[in-house]
């Protein structure tokens, strides 16, 4: 059984409020990397990539790339024309992420916050849906964020909830070089 499915691509995502959803994507990375799979990732919201992983993944290279797209969301956005053009950029966005996806150029997709995207109302939950519904049946499709839709947690295969348990923050301790950033 398991190796008849051995090539099955499978949609994963990681949420919850607890610290490490990106990093899950980011190891799946150094993984697959073993294996010379090629990986791309796309980032929804701007920001949230850090020196760490930006300047890691320059030494995979041959096999990681990763791209933001979009504007992302630079904070509260109050103004309603602001908020279209930010709409309007996640939007295209995801259309970028549905080329990249139907390449055929890469083994393993991962659209690094695309949940948040989704609940600031920035991406259409439905075209999310129905991107993954019909992504290419060996490629690995991993969704990162808080707050997914319990429609995307019905369809996925692997889902995983980060839950906080403790975190430094709570005693004022600040993001650590290496482990935050
Ligand atoms: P990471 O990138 O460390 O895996 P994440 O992807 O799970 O975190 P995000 O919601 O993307 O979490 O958070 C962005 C930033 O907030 C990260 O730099 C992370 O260190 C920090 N963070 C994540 N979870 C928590 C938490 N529960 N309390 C305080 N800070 C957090
Ligand atoms: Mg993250």
């Amino acid at each position: 059984m398991a190796e008849k499915n051995q090539d099955k691509g499978l949609t994963i995502v990681y949420t919850g409020n607890g610290k490490g959803k990106t990093t899950a994507a980011l190891g799946i990375c150094v993984r697959a990397a073993g294996y010379r799979k090629k990986i791309k990732i796309l980032q929804f919201v701007k920001g949230s990539w850090k020196y760490g992983e930006l300047e890691g993944i320059k030494l995979l290279k041959d096999f990681v790339d990763m791209e933001q797209v979009g504007e992302g969301f630079v904070g509260i956005v109050d103004d309603n024309k602001e908020f279209e053009v930010h709409q309007k950029a996640a939007r295209e966005g995801l259309e970028h992420a549905r080329q990249v996806i139907f390449s055929g150029e890469y083994d393993i997709v991962i659209l690094d916050e695309l949940n948040i995207a989704v609940d600031l109302g920035l991406v259409d939950a439905d075209a999310v849906l129905e991107l993954v519904k019909s992504k290419p049946e060996a490629l690995h499709l991993v969704i990162t964020g808080r707050n997914a839709r319990p429609e995307l947690i019905e369809i996925a295969d692997l889902v995983t909830e980060m839950k906080e348990i403790k975190h430094p923050y709570q005693k004022g301790v600040l993001a650590q070089r290496a482990i935050d950033w």
